[in-house]
């Protein structure tokens, strides 16, 4: 059986360590790190996604404020929100929860954040470092980020040579995985909704990562003896086994018949899912260590 990657733990370690060195950067004189999350409307999964990460922030010593909008708040009202908190020293990271409601342009909002607080990675300054391999200097993506720290945990940071299939290629996670992992020295293969027999690529990677959002579409017989797999996916399915009308969430891989043929295997949930906001409190902290003239911690 596969050895399971505990993303819950390696969370855990991660914002214990932003913790210690968010008490250094104040023993520095430096400010406390500052995160802002910004939220528009009332989308219940969004509105537990917030005050996980504002519960977060806390937890590590930062200064967390939320900026709670009405969904009727308008494209130029954020704007401004923005805006104020670009020029506001004690704040380092800016969030703005996705999705935004219809009227408002997400990506006229992403490309207003300062390229330096945009902790999300998702501005297109931190997109093109990522993507030209400045890595010394980019806010990545929290998602592929965290799942990158899972992959070293199994495999070490060189991972030369090695088929790494990223199966999405989204923006957020797939397209930014890939380059993570390209940056890594492994050979690369993206796939998508066009892909031909992916059965039978995703059986030549040694690292298969899937972010699709399609419940348990990877099957065991996709899966290479030995692989690291990484399921991004969080799905909820309906689960009478539960009582009726119960749901319970599952990845974009069929976990117990991967388990069998992989070398390690995140789990869904408790794999991938904690490492997200782990790695948001990591972006901030670096962010603050930059705004204070100091090297980013690595
Ligand atoms: P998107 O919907 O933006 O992208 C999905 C990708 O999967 C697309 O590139 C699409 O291809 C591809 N795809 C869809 N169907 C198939 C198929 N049948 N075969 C092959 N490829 C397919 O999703 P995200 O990248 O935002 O998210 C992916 C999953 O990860 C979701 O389950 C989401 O909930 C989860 N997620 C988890 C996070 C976490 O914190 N753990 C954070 C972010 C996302 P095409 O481009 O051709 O349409």
């Amino acid at each position: 059986m596969a050895e399971l990657i505990d993303g819950k733990n390696v969370a855990e370690d991660v914002v214990r360590r932003v913790k210690a060195l968010t008490a250094e950067l104040l023993g520095k004189g430096a400010l406390k790190p500052g995160l802002a999350v910004v939220i528009v409307g009332e989308d219940p999964a969004s509105q537990v996604y917030v005050a996980s990460k504002s519960r977060t922030a806390k937890e590590c010593g930062f200064h967390s404020v939320q900026h709670t909008l009405p969904a009727e708040t308008s494209e130029q009202e954020l704007l401004d929100i923005i805006g104020e908190l670009n020029a506001d020293p004690a704040i380092n990271g800016i969030l703005v929860q996705l999705p935004l409601p219809s009227h408002i342009d997400a990506g006229k909002i992403i490309q207003t954040i300062a390229p330096q607080k945009d902790v999300d990675g998702f501005h297109f300054i931190n997109v093109g470092k990522l993507g030209t391999g400045e890595l010394e200097t980019a806010f990545v993506p929290c998602t592929p980020a965290g799942s990158m720290l899972l992959i070293e945990r199994v495999r070490g940071k060189d991972l030369s040579g090695l088929n790494a299939v990223v199966v999405g290629r989204s923006n957020i996670v797939g397209k930014p995985m890939a380059n993570l992992l390209l940056a890594a020295n492994c050979t690369v293969t993206i796939a998508h909704s066009r892909t031909k027999d992916l059965a039978a690529l995703a059986r030549t990677a040694d690292i298969l990562v899937a972010a699709v959002g399609r419940p348990e579409m990877v099957r065991g017989d996709w899966v290479k003896s030995g692989a690291t797999v990484i399921d991004v996916g969080i799905n909820r399915i309906a689960a009478p086994e539960k009582g009726e009308g119960k749901t319970r969430l599952v990845g974009d891989v069929a976990y117990a018949e991967a388990a069998t043929m992989a070398g390690a295997i995140t789990p869904v949930p408790g794999g991938v899912g904690p490492m997200t906001i782990a790695m948001l409190m990591a972006n901030t902290l670096a962010s603050a260590y930059l705004a204070a003239g100091l090297k980013r911690p690595s």
